[in-house]
Order: structure tokens, then sequence, then C-alpha cells
């Protein structure tokens, strides 16, 4: 039988130099030869197991990379010092001036201005299409274009990509499918549905405890010595290295995260249900009124669920905004960005995390200014949490009393 992600992560072994049940952490920059010759092969990439100096690569990190690999079930895994960092890395791999990208709309507000306003200075054009419509992503494809780009769930509005359908299109094209699977992994395996790389931000459900900030591409073992390359690697020259005292606390988050992911899927569907009874406009893709529901169903891992996102358009800024005050005085959850923690993190990404996007561009996707955006926590009694969050909801006028069951 083949072996599901979570019981590869499980499987792996790595041992401390005393036996340690946890690997060695290596605690050095720089490491020496026994001899001349073999450093320089090191540096031509000629020589496995030889390490030179820790922004090439170290022991810590090609541990959590190789973890990773297993997790997304790929050849190979770079880590880096953020999610932004590999994310760049892919791009300046694979695009040079003049290169074209077809990316989803609705993506992640850093990627979006990365694409949208740095990359001009290469000129590297990206057209932002809604990658939900096949059609319109091939219409965008040009004799210069280097990559097609989503995220497997999208950030913020939730869309789910048909990773299946995206990948048969790059491979027509002969261009790569690079795609974020930070909202879902173990839940989408999207190397499995034939994307080329997969990334993650690794600050978010796969290290879990928002004390880190960790980046990683997963891919071929060809694409990840590339972007390593001490001649033209963007890995290697644009320098976001990963640290190896947080690269060993990741790896030992990430063997967890299968039972998190679980939790946080189970909490978000219950919620995500009991407020849509409610008549409150839900957006998640667990539920049947999702309009991506069907495609997620077809291409998820099952026993993951639909994860940990959910989104509540409350009306307007101002009711989001109170609302959000008063649910982290109930000790409710956080008015935080970022997403994958025990406690529940809620924010407006209209003025946060997607206020890199301008709000003509914003409307056009259906990014109201009302809406909120939760990533559902731990809770052990979401009964109870769902009974809190509804009292909130009266208070500021988002719920009629006479409309909620008791
Ligand atoms: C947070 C996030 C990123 C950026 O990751 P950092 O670790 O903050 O650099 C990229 N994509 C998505 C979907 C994210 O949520």
């Amino acid at each position: 039988m083949k072996k599901s992600a979570a019981q590869r992560i499980q499987d792996l072994q790595y041992f401390g130099e005393f036996g340690g049940v946890n690997p060695s952490i290596s605690d050095s920059s720089t490491y020496t030869f026994l001899s001349a010759k073999t450093m320089f092969d090191t540096f031509e990439g000629n020589t496995e197991g030889c390490y030179l100096y820790s922004r090439h690569s170290s022991p810590s990190n090609l541990y959590l990379g190789e973890a990773l690999a297993s997790l997304e079930g790929t050849e190979s895994a770079n880590v880096y010092a953020s999610g932004m960092g590999a994310i760049s890395s892919v791009i300046f791999q694979c695009c040079d001036a003049g290169d074209h990208i077809v990316s989803s709309r609705t993506i992640y507000g850093g990627t979006y201005a990365l694409m949208k306003n740095f990359l001009k200075k290469f000129n590297i054009q990206t057209s932002f299409v809604d990658t939900t419509d096949i059609s319109k992503v091939e219409n965008s494809i040009t004799s210069k274009t280097k990559m097609i780009y989503c995220e497997a769930i999208s950030n913020p509005l939730l869309e789910v990509s048909n990773i299946e359908a995206l990948a048969h299109l790059a491979k027509k094209y002969t261009i790569p499918l690079v795609v974020d699977n930070t909202f879902t992994p173990l839940s989408i395996a999207p190397a499995k549905l034939g994307a080329d790389i997969v990334i993650h931000s690794l600050t978010k459900f796969i290290n879990g405890t928002s004390d880190a900030v960790a980046g990683v591409v997963c891919g071929s073992k060809e694409f990840c010595l590339q972007l390593k390359d001490v001649n033209d690697g963007a890995g290697m020259l644009l320098g976001s290295t990963l640290d190896s005292l947080r690269a060993a606390s990741i790896l030992k988050n990430l063997r967890t995260l299968h039972i998190r992911m679980k939790k946080h899927s189970e909490n978000a569907m219950f919620l995500a249900k009991q407020f849509e009874k409610d008549g409150l406009k839900v957006v998640y893709p667990g539920l049947k009124s999702h309009s991506g529901h069907e495609t997620m169903k077809a291409q998820m891992e099952h026993e993951y669920g639909y994860g940990g996102l959910l989104t509540i358009d409350v009306g307007n800024l101002d009711t989001a905004n109170a609302l959000m005050e008063t649910m982290q005085k109930q000790n409710l959850g956080y008015l935080a960005v970022s997403l994958g923690f025990y406690k529940t993190l809620f924010s407006a990404p209209g003025t946060s995390t997607s206020s890199e996007i301008p709000l003509e561009e914003q409307q056009a996707m259906g990014l109201t200014d009302g809406l909120i955006r939760f990533s559902i926590g731990l809770d052990d009694d979401v009964h109870q949490t769902y009974l809190a969050m509804r009292e909130c909801m009266i208070k500021h006028g988002v719920l009629a009393t006479d409309k909620v069951e008791a």
C-alpha cells in the first residue's frame, strides 16, 4: 500500500549525535575540509554529503527539507527564511527579464505586490486572471510565459484551484505549474495532482506556533539543485537562508501537523455550518454553497478536511472592526494577521493582508470591506466557541436574536 504523507513524515528517522531522538542542530556557518580538492569539488556542486557554508546548505535545513519533500511527495525541497523568500527564489529562477507570468488574481498580498510592483524593475509582467476559469488562463499564455502560478485555496477569498486542469494546461505549453499550498498542507497534495513546484509559507499551519517565519520550495531534485547553484541559483544568491535553530524547531512541530489539521478543519466546518444556518454570508470550501466545493471534494485528502480558514462578510468595515475587537475581548481569538495558530486569528483582509491590492481590483474580485478572515483555532469545545461568537454577533447587529436558533 502507498504510504500517506503523514506516515512518510512519521517514518523519517533522524538521530542526534549522541543517539538523541531529535537530530543534532548544526551550530556552524562554515565547515572544514580535509583536502583542498574536496573543497573545490564542493564549490562546483560535485560532492554529495559535504557541507561548505550554511547559506548553501546545512544539516538542519536538509533534514527539514527532506521532511517537507516527504509531505508533498516531491523528490526534493529547499527551505528558506520566509514564504516570500521561497516565492521570490522560484520566480527569479524561472523568469528572465522580459518574461511573463500568468497568476491567479486572488493571491496573498505580498505575492501580488511582488509580481505587480517589484518585478516591473526587471520587466517581468504578470497577467492576473481568474484561474478557476481554465480558458481564461490559456488565453493569457504567451510565448514569453514562464509559469502558471496559483494558490491551492486562495487568500483571502478561498477560491479553489482545479490543480489537475491547470497542470494539464501547463504541460501542454511545457511551463511549470507553481502552487502555493500554505492554506492546505496535507488536505491538498498539489504535486500528486500534477503541480511541478509546491511552495509553503511554513510560518502558518506547518510550524503552527506563530513563533517563526520560514518557507519551502518542493520540486524536482534538478530544480532544487538549480536554486542552490553557487553561480546562478536564486536561492543561493538572494540569500534568504533559514537559520538552523529555526529549521530544527519547525521540524519538531511538523510532526504533529496531521493531528492539528484535522482539528482546525473539524472546528472550521462546525462554525461554517452553524453561521450559514444562522443566515450569515459564510465562505468555506466545505460548504455545499461554495463554488469550489465539488472541485475541492474531488482533489482533497478527505481525512484532513477542508482546512481551517473561513470568511464571513458582516457588511461593512466599521462593523467588522467592532466585532473583531469584541471577540478579542471575549478571548475568542486574536485580532491579528497570519494563520494556523492554536488560537483563532481574525483580520479584515481588505485593510490588512490584501491592502496591497488597489480598491478597484479588490471590488472586482469580490473582496468586500466587511469581510473578516478567520483562521479557526484548536478550541476543545467549538460549540461553546460558537455560542460565544454568536453573542458578539448579536451585540453588533450582525445577527438578529430572532433569526438564531437556541
Ligand atoms: C503568509 C503567506 C505567504 C508569505 O509567507 P511569509 O512566511 O510571511 O513570507 C505566502 N503565501 C501565502 C498564502 C501566505 O499566507
